[in-house]
């Protein structure tokens, strides 16, 4: 019965708006090992078609192409194990014990099986649930309720645009930043909460009502950068223009000191610019605004491959020799594409309402329910 129910529950919830979402957890640990604990409502447990009874807590091991499950003082193997909720808003712990992770708290329904390698655990959650540990987790807590709702805008836009992500993985979306990040640590406010709420099934799409790839990062430092300085595509809905609403926040500024010996090897190695050549023009740089190129583009030396190479906070830096050291005067935090979280927190504060700042940062764009239109064959993906 319990299963005709779960059955039911997955065939109607899934086609329609994918308001239940399949999400991929603790996959890039490569687990292979995983407590559950009841953590309140109640559960049952189904291994295969076999009703185990109530969860109060167990172990799940991989064994090849199955899984074993430790349960009630008994192993046995299934090809897949379910952990179904018996009563709305029940939740569960899950903790990876192999490698070992922290516990994490999970709304819903799991389902636990083998990929062949590693077990393959999926949360089968409602997108507002979701939303509410993603929010928490891109977010943090303490913030203004009109940034939450901006927040949940922009990560249910991700959603819908990118729920074929992993389907080779045989679910939706993983919990990472490779997607979004959805940690639950068991900090959801009922602001974050009532955020999503407020906010619920809205998207963000582009004058063609296509879902708008809803780049976000930390802080900008002063300048939104189009997205073609970052992944070398354009989309019309991301223009360069000047944020003056984050440039006093914690992470709009930072500095780094490199060997010089390791920036100018870099620069040789990989692009044949030298001091020889250049002089000390190699080590000083200002960028009056965000540019693609270190120093000059017909040195062909891509700000992000400094970025990626030296583990910089952002690629809008200037540099200056100071005796051995390569100074690195640097501004923001991320690819600076798109929505500004430190200048959306402030804008917040300073009164402006979720819409407001969601059209500040995207040129062009409309705010509309999800419910209505159906989003389901836009899922791309930026690898
Ligand atoms: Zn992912
Ligand atoms: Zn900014």
């Amino acid at each position: 019965m319990k299963l005709l129910i779960f059955i039911l529950f997955v065939t109607v919830s899934q086609p329609s708006f994918a308001q239940e979402l399949r999400i991929g957890l603790l996959y890039s640990l490569k687990v292979k090992r995983v407590s559950i604990n009841l953590h309140q409502g109640n559960y049952s447990v189904i291994g295969d078609s076999t009703d185990l009874g109530k969860l109060s807590s167990m172990i799940v091991d991989i064994t090849g192409k199955n899984v074993k499950v430790s349960f009630n003082g008994t192993y046995k193997t299934f090809e897949k194990i379910i952990v179904i909720q018996d009563t709305v808003n029940s939740a569960l712990n899950v903790k990876a014990l192999s490698p070992t992770s922290k516990q994490h708290y999970y709304r819903d329904n799991l389902e636990i099986s083998s990929d062949g390698s590693r077990l393959r655990v999926v949360n089968l959650v409602d997108m507002d649930n979701y939303l509410s540990g993603v929010v928490e987790s891109e977010g943090g807590g303490g913030r203004h309720i009109e940034y939450y709702k901006v927040q949940a805008l922009m990560s249910r836009t991700y959603a819908l645009k990118n729920e074929h992500r992993h389907k080779k993985d045989g679910f939706q979306l993983c919990d990472g930043v490779h997607c979004q990040a959805y940690h639950n640590m068991l900090r959801h406010t009922p602001k974050i909460m009532n955020a999503v709420k407020a906010t619920v099934g809205k998207v963000l799409v582009d004058q063609s009502n296509y879902l708008v790839a809803s780049y976000f990062s930390a802080n900008c430092g002063g300048q939104i950068c189009d997205a073609a300085h970052v992944w070398n595509t354009s989309v019309s809905y991301v223009e360069t223009f000047i944020d003056t609403f984050c440039i006093y926040t914690p992470q709009a500024t930072w500095t780094k000191s490199i060997d010089k010996s390791k920036w100018e090897s870099f620069l040789k190695t990989n692009y044949g610019v030298t001091e020889e050549k250049y002089g000390d023009k190699i080590y000083n740089f200002k960028q009056q605004q965000r540019s693609a190129f270190y120093i000059h583009p017909s040195l062909g030396v891509p700000m992000r491959d400094l970025r990626v190479k030296f583990y910089l906070k952002s690629t809008y830096f200037d540099t200056c020799l100071e005796g051995s050291q390569v100074v690195l005067n640097g501004r923001g935090f991320g690819h600076g594409v798109g929505l500004c979280q430190e200048g959306a927190m402030n804008m917040a504060k300073l009164g402006y309402d979720y819409t407001q700042i969601a059209r500040f940062y995207f040129y062009n764009v409309d705010i509309i329910d999800s419910n209505q239109n159906n989003f389901f064959d836009q899922g791309v993906s930026l690898e």
